[in-house]
């Protein structure tokens, strides 16, 4: 990146920076040494929803974010755009932390999440596109039926209806997403789809209008007690939170708290009407399938279609890189895929390829959490499924640091400690296998029709 970012130096980040309204020039830098109540690193979603409800909850309260490089950089302003109920940690999992009651709870509080970013968003004309159309989990085979009936099956275990997760016949699949081979899958409702980059540029702005200083170009080189210090001065804080997720391990002695692990996207040209007659998609409902690795995709309202996968490998000491977001054999098989789903896809121009960093904790867990006597906070390790749980972190750490007790501070994932994860090389070799034996292990799938050993015991290591 050049001394002296332009807007021009931020849109070919994603096709959301790309084609956000707003200005991307960076705005002010940390002008020197400052003392706040509250100090943040990194403004994504964590950082800038945090700063947000605690310039609503108390608007004398003095807030700093302290961003690299311009707000909605990292994954924030590149992912697919779905704002969901998904949490990283399955209920079972939950259920084992903490109990039955605080995993219901926690999923609960994930539904009211999605609808709270769309009342947020409309009440501060943030216009993000939101289109609350559901979700559509595809089962495109035999094995992909099975797992998505067990889904439903877990789901209704622990109380969740018909309108949470349905079970769809093959017609009901087909009529929701005119994709090839479908014989089934599950629709949800909790789900809308969102242009991420004007969500996080929109609500930039508006923490601004709040009084929160928002400090661009602005690194920090550690995170201490009470202290930020970044290489243009140090912010000094009653409370300091830590929002930067997959480039977390880049800072002093938290190099093993999370693994950055790429994943990575395309988008078409707006595709004519004649297509979506065939692909339908109508309402903008976000779409996957059932294979081991994952897929997602969105229409666009501007009608593309923004499709995305994982398969880029980690790399060696968990490092990110700007190279790294851009791996030309993941964006061939992700055009491949597009077109094996919705062949009327086929001729259409791929105008944007992108990627970028989310944070993989070692038990999948993500966590929200504050240290009282140090003043230290953090949120994150989403997995990919960040957008609408970054809101919730955010009304959660506004709670913890103004001892607000609220039904949030008490969910599970609240001052949940992750485990470390292991020493190099065996990261390294532990994460590209298993990122190589989901690849595996779908192909095996759709070979011999029968469910993969492989994969389930690798995703037993991998804790997912
Ligand atoms: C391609 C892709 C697709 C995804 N799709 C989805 C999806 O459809 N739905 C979903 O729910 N989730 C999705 N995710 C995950 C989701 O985007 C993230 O979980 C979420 O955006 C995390 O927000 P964050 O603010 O915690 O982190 P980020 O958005 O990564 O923000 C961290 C910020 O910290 C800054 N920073 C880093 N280090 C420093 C430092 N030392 N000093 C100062 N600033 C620093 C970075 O520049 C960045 O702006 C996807 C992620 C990717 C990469």
């Amino acid at each position: 990146m050049d001394s002296m970012p332009s807007d021009q130096t931020y849109r070919p980040v994603s096709f959301w920076l790309d084609t956000v309204p707003d200005p991307l020039a960076p705005g002010e830098v940390l002008p020197g040494d400052l003392a706040v109540d509250v100090a943040i690193a990194g403004a994504g979603l964590t950082g800038l929803w945090t700063a947000y409800y605690l310039a609503t909850a108390q608007p004398g309260l003095r807030v700093a974010v302290c961003e690299a490089q311009i707000a909605g950089f990292g994954a924030s302003g590149r992912n697919g755009g779905w704002c969901s109920a998904l949490f990283p940690a399955s209920l079972g999992k939950l259920s084992r932390m903490a109990g039955r009651d605080a995993a219901v709870a926690m999923y609960r509080a994930m539904q009211a999440t999605v609808d709270e970013v769309g009342r947020v968003t409309a009440a501060e004309n943030i216009d993000c596109h939101w289109a609350k159309g559901g979700t559509v989990q595809l089962a495109r085979s035999a094995t992909q039926l099975e797992r998505a009936r067990a889904e439903v099956a877990e789901m209704r275990e622990y109380g969740f209806a018909e309108d949470d997760l349905a079970l769809l016949t093959e017609t009901e699949a087909r009529a929701r997403v005119g994709a090839t081979s479908v014989l089934g899958g599950t629709y949800t409702p909790h789900c809308a789809a969102i242009h991420p980059a004007r969500l996080v540029r929109g609500l930039a702005r508006v923490v601004r209008e709040r009084g929160v200083k928002l400090f661009e170009r602005t690194p920090v080189t550690q995170i201490a007690p009470h202290t930020l210090r970044t290489t243009r001065g140090t912010v000094t804080a009653d409370y300091v939170i830590r929002a930067t997720e997959g480039y977390t391990p880049a800072l002093p002695g938290l190099h093993r708290a999370v693994v950055p692990v790429y994943s990575l996207m395309i988008a078409t040209e707006p595709l004519p009407d004649s297509t979506w007659d065939q692909i339908g998609l109508a309402g903008r409902p976000t779409f996957g399938d059932g294979r081991h690795l994952l897929i997602y995709g969105q229409r666009t309202a501007d009608g593309r279609l923004a499709f995305g996968g994982r398969g880029a490998p980690y790399h060696l000491g968990s490092a990110v890189r700007p190279s790294f977001d851009r791996v030309p054999a993941v964006f061939g098989a992700l055009r491949q895929t597009l077109g094996e789903l919705f062949p009327a896809v086929n001729g259409a121009a791929i105008t944007h390829t992108w990627g970028g960093p989310l944070g993989i904790p070692r038990d999948w867990c993500a966590s929200a959490g504050l240290d009282r006597d140090t003043g230290l906070g953090w949120a994150g390790g989403y997995v990919g499924d960040g957008v609408a749980t970054t809101n919730l972190a955010g009304r959660t750490l506004a709670d913890l640091i103004l001892g607000t007790g609220s039904d949030l501070t008490r969910l599970p994932w609240v001052n949940h400690r992750s485990p470390q994860w292991e020493t190099e090389p065996l990261r390294w070799l532990g994460i590209n296998a298993g990122l190589r034996t989901m690849g595996w292990a779908d192909r095996a799938e759709a070979r011999t029709g029968r469910s993969s050993r492989a994969a389930q015991v690798m995703g037993r290591f991998l804790g997912g």
